[in-house]
């Protein structure tokens, strides 16, 4: 059987070469076009030089026009794509399920780097620039009002090809009523779908509180409730060094774990100076990232 990491490698070639594909299509489809509107055709010899000049330049137009509409219909597409892609069904034997890790067959050294309560504008761009750099993906737990305030960068974290999770609209610890911990999912999940055209099926409970109605509901409604395996402790912002924080991370690092960072919610910029730190000391001990989406997909 091959590898997860070969798999998870397999998958992202086929994404690539789809989207090569669709490229091709729409240059083909320019080509196409060209040929049949007769808007485009090429201008009358017997035009005078500045008939023809006028000619051409409204032919341009309308060309580019034209080819302007077919490339947002191809990037739309593609859109679609990347969010179908980041739309997996969670297996089926982890639906409704609480995980911390995922123990793989052969210990296949795969690690998922995990991002709560953004998105903030001080500290998500500077994640993806550094995730970018170093060809990692993440999944990012988002909190709705925080959305709603930062579309824009939550459509950067889907277009960049980071899975997303839920992690309600508030963000509060108290106890919740079924109809409350709903509205909490619910209008966080259709903020995201509406943004993004991705429907999560992740979900991890604020402080990672089990037992006051969130995460019960989240259970009923068949999301996989996605805690960690090592904790940073950025959390503690000001309290923690960077050398320690890198140090959390990696005692408890293994195969298969979850490990929990933050890019909101407060001073994350200890959380940015350890990142690529701690990136290159995984990579070294011999780790490949993963989504928590590819993770719970790799088949055992
Ligand atoms: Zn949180």
């Amino acid at each position: 059987m091959a590898n997860p990491c070969q798999l998870v490698w397999q998958y992202r070639l086929s994404i690539s070469l789809t989207a090569a594909t669709l490229g091709f299509i729409a240059s083909l489809s320019v080509s196409v076009a060209r040929s049949v509107n007769p808007k485009l055709a090429i201008p009358s010899p017997n035009l005078n030089q500045q008939e023809r000049s006028t000619s051409q330049s409204l032919q341009i137009k309308g060309l580019l026009g034209e080819e302007q509409d077919i490339y947002e219909k191809m990037l739309v597409h593609l859109a679609e794509e990347e969010a179908k892609r980041l739309t997996f069904s969670v297996p089926v034997e982890f639906q409704g399920k609480t995980i911390h890790s995922r123990v793989l067959k052969d210990n296949a050294k795969v690690i998922a780097l995990t991002f709560d309560d953004g998105p903030s504008s001080q500290t998500t761009p500077q994640v993806l620039d550094i995730l970018k750099r170093e060809n990692v993906k993440a999944t990012f737990f988002v909190v709705g009002k925080t959305v709603k305030t930062h579309p824009q960068l939550m459509k950067q974290i889907v277009a960049e090809g980071h899975a997303i999770g839920n992690h309600t609209w508030n963000h509060h610890y108290h106890q919740y009523s079924p109809s409350a911990a709903a509205h909490e999912l619910e209008t966080t999940a259709t903020l995201i779908h509406q943004l993004t055209g991705v429907k999560t099926a992740l979900f991890r409970p604020p402080a990672g509180i089990l037992n006051n109605g969130l995460v019960s509901y989240a259970h009923q409604k068949k999301y996989a409730v996605i805690m960690w395996s090592a904790d940073t402790k950025d959390w503690q912002s000001h309290r923690i060094t960077v050398p320690k924080l890198i140090d959390n991370a990696l005692e408890d690092v293994q195969p298969g774990g979850i490990i929990l960072l933050h890019d909101g919610g407060g001073d994350r910029s200890k959380t940015v100076q350890a990142l690529p730190k701690l990136i290159t000391e995984l990579k070294q001990r011999g780790y490949q990232f993963v989504t928590v989406s590819e993770l719970l997909d790799i088949p055992d």
